[in-house]
């Protein structure tokens, strides 16, 4: 799988555009917050073969750009955690509601499907994704993954997870969804919603907010 982060808007999102190189089907991780990413991705030359949306949450900053994306690659299939439904609703109304900033009230894309913790998406043939879910920072954040990457939205950052003082938000959960996905295996390649790229074997050694995931994990290995 190929991957390329592509920074979008004011709030420096990281969307991911990826290829299968066996067969140019691409797919990409997020939408950032309006119409840019259908223009970085109309430019490409040869236009990108889409055939997944995947979102890891609904702020309006990762998933405000469906619709414009889908007005110009309609034949992609946009997949959604199955939890984070009450928050890409209010994508309407979310910059106004929940943010103060109406003018990030984003029009809502048509969602196809929708992803539940263990399950997989099939993208296209026999490329899948895996999804793990981690709720916390919303209440159905998701990290897609296969043996090389994990795409953690805010989930998880280099040095820093996404932030819980949010409407919707919850500590405890996103306490939960941080222990799980230090289950998975260090050396994936960490590719968060927003800042650089990192691994789970890096942040498990270094994240302050991490320091309880490692106290468990320490007393499990000495048990
Ligand atoms: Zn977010």
């Amino acid at each position: 799988m190929k991957v390329r982060c592509i920074t979008l808007g004011s709030f420096q999102v990281n969307a991911y555009l990826l290829e299968d190189p066996a067969t140019g089907h691409c797919a990409v991780i997020d939408t950032g917050e309006g119409p840019q990413l259908a223009r970085v991705l109309a430019e490409i030359d040869p236009r990108p073969d889409l055939r997944a949306i995947l979102l890891t949450h609904a702020h309006f900053d990762h998933a405000g750009g469906l619709a414009d994306l889908q007005q110009a690659f309609p034949e992609a299939i946009a997949w959604l955690p199955v939890l984070e439904r009450p928050m890409y609703d209010l994508l309407p109304q979310q910059g106004s509601m929940l943010f103060g900033m109406p003018s990030f009230d984003r029009p809502l894309g048509r969602i196809d499907r929708e992803v539940r913790d263990g399950e997989t998406v099939d993208i296209s043939g026999d490329w899948r994704l895996r999804f793990l879910s981690t709720p916390g920072h919303t209440p159905g954040q998701g990290c897609y993954y296969d043996d090389t990457y994990i795409f953690v939205g805010d989930t998880l950052f280099a040095g820093g997870i996404g932030r819980t003082d949010f409407p919707m938000s919850d500590p405890e959960l996103m306490e939960q969804s941080l222990h799980r996905l230090m289950e998975l295996p260090g050396h994936l390649l960490v590719c968060s919603g927003h800042g650089p790229a990192t691994t789970l074997d890096q942040e498990l050694k270094t994240n302050p907010y991490l320091s309880g995931v490692r106290r468990r994990k320490q007393a499990a290995s000495r048990s």
